[in-house]
């Protein structure tokens, strides 16, 4: 084992990255209008930049460190991430005082996404840049992103970073792709993200995201684009809060505060102490039972993350309660009620133009509130045939959108499935994950033909179908962070089945059947005989009163599932930790 402490002092002596940063692009930086148009003529402009970049990190040493901007004076400076014209033309309806924001996580739709995050990245800071918001996304350039995004990014500068404990140093690209109010920063570089997928296991991931976390910090040094707030996404990213307190915390970017984002706790990026040592660099202080260190030999990136940020949210506010709690604390519930303080719940919003069943181009009949119920019908007779399901538009269709894995709640589905198929009933899966469901719901396809549909795959198209498709969806999950699908659902005119957690708690407001109020129908515990008596309900009023159920649709589509109420309240919270 190297001698950790050396390296740490060496690492932090010579500023190798984060003094260069600020010093090579101190020129571009002053220079927005002319970075707004190479953006637009990428190609003309790339090679003299390309130069310009390199020779200055080549060369950092050079330029004497007293000419660096004081950390107050570079924050002042930050231009703007890109002039958005739309804000201009409403900046006397926008709400005061702008603010900078940079995303940081490992995923962001449409460029990859396997869940909710992906959902969130995306529409989030779609929604606050409408509230007089700049904002900067900055994800890993992987190599799946589509060929379409790759042609379109432009790039931003190059570098080399130190990130191990021995000194070993990694290129970093910056490409950038501006899109609707909202600058995407690509982290570039093939030996980390040249995997088809952004995931593939701890061994590859551990360093892959050492290696993000520094370089978005290194990167926003390099553009001198200093944001009032950084806001972190799962352990992905957790270690920026804990960069940015030590190594970086000379360096201009520490003026800035910082929010974790915990999209689900399951995940914490755990491995041992002498490994994530190794590819951090980080000191040994951050390796402590308070921060980092998790029993006798792991670190655990959420940890650390959870320690350092500013404020940890999670997205939905009885997530935040239940993750305090052993069974739903994952190993960290001590650690979360030590910082319970700085913790606090924010339910997630859908991108309601992306998903607005009056204008989906991929589904068959479009509608909205006043002709739902026909249109509805219209599309489940498309769905059923497509899928080979017995077309009869007098059936329920309930369908499953999921990742198909033990936090879904779908051993309690396999356990009714027989019971829920009553001959009216049939039941339309789409999901990817564990063999075990996946084999489980292939089996009920071979078994219940005409009745059952299982899509083992992953497709958007056939997401949205369904969703357009179906009378009710199910989400019993285990737990459950948030949910989209059951937001999804609604907006849908789908009637969401729910058991009772996390989001699903907050978002579906069980129906009453004397107020006749309420969203869906839901269950408390994790049982499958609580979970059948929902359906149950669901399927009486669908079958007996169609004319409440109906009501129901339209409620449902009515419902606020955007983004805006939560963008707003992020938007205080930024304020509120730099007013
Ligand atoms: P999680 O993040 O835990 O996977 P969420 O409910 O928060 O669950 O988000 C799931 C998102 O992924 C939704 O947008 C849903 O439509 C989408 N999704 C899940 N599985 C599939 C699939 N197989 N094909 C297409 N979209 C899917």
């Amino acid at each position: 084992m190297p001698n950790q402490k050396t390296k740490k002092e060496k690492t932090t002596d010579d500023k190798p990255l984060n003094e260069r940063s600020v010093l090579t692009d101190k020129n571009e930086a002053e220079k927005p209008a002319k970075r707004t148009a190479r953006r637009t003529t990428a190609k003309k402009t790339a090679e003299p930049k390309e130069k310009t970049a390199e020779n200055a990190t080549a060369e950092p040493k050079k330029t004497p460190a007293a000419k660096r901007p004081s950390r107050k004076a570079a924050a002042k400076k930050a231009p703007a991430a890109e002039p958005i014209p739309v804000a201009a033309e409403q900046a006397p309806e926008l709400p005061q005082p702008r603010r900078s924001v940079a995303f940081i996580g490992s995923e962001c739709y449409p460029f990859v996404k396997t869940g909710g995050l992906g959902d969130v990245m995306y529409a989030l800071p779609k929604a606050l840049s409408r509230l007089n918001c700049d904002v900067k996304v900055i994800l890993p350039k992987y190599r799946c992103i589509p060929q379409q995004f790759h042609e379109k990014m432009v790039w931003r500068g190059t570098f080399r970073m130190d990130l191990c404990a021995d000194g070993r140093a990694f290129h970093v690209g910056i490409m950038e792709y501006v899109w609707d109010g909202v600058v995407y920063d690509f982290i570039e570089n093939d030996e980390f993200f040249s995997t088809g997928n952004p995931y593939t296991n701890l061994i590859d991931d551990i360093p892959r995201f050492c290696y993000f976390s520094k370089a978005a910090l290194a990167a926003l040094n390099y553009m001198n684009w200093i944001p009032d707030v950084i806001h972190v996404h799962d352990w992905q990213a957790a270690l920026v809060p804990v960069y940015l307190r030590t190594l970086f915390a000379d360096t201009p970017v520490a003026s800035a505060r910082t929010i974790l984002t915990i999209h689900n706790l399951r995940f914490q990026g755990v491995y041992n102490v002498p490994t994530i040592q190794y590819w951090t660099g980080l000191p040994d202080s951050v390796f402590e039972m308070g921060a980092l260190k998790q029993g006798d030999q792991d670190a655990n990136l959420l940890k650390g993350g959870i320690a350092y940020a500013d404020r940890v949210t999670t997205v939905s506010q009885t997530y935040a309660w239940e993750i305090q709690d052993p069974f739903y604390g994952d190993g960290l519930d001590a650690h979360l009620r030590y910082h319970s303080g700085k913790l606090s719940g924010i339910v997630n919003g859908i991108e309601t133009t992306l998903w607005d069943p009056a204008s989906d181009a991929l589904i068959p009949a479009n509608y909205s509130c006043s002709n739902a119920v026909a249109q509805k019908r219209a599309n489940k007779r498309a769905l059923q045939e497509e899928l080979g399901l017995e077309v009869n538009e007098g059936k329920m269709m309930i369908g499953l959108i999921s990742r198909l894995t033990d936090q879904k709640g779908l051993d309690l589905v396999n356990s009714i499935l027989p019971q829920m198929l009553d001959g009216n009933t049939q039941f339309v899966v789409l999901g990817t994950g564990d063999q075990r469901y996946e084999d489980s719901f292939r089996w009920f396809e071979n078994n219940y033909r005409g009745s059952v549909c299982s899509n083992i795959m992953y497709d958007e198209t056939r997401a949205h179908r369904i969703y357009a498709a179906a009378d009710a969806l199910l989400v019993p999950s285990l737990f459950e962070p948030c949910g989209l699908t059951q937001l999804i659902a609604m907006r849908y005119g789908t009637v969401p089945v729910v058991r009772e957690t996390g989001g699903l708690k907050d978002t579906v407001q069980p129906f009453n059947t004397y107020t006749g109020e309420g969203n869906g129908f839901t269950f408390d515990r994790y049982e499958s005989g609580l979970l059948l008596d929902a359906i149950n309900r669901a399927k009486t009023l669908f079958f007996t009163e169609r004319a409440r159920w109906d009501e129901m649709v339209v409620r449902d589509m009515e419902k606020d599932v955007s983004w805006e109420r939560s963008a707003m309240l992020y938007r205080s919270l930024y304020l509120e930790i730099k007013p």
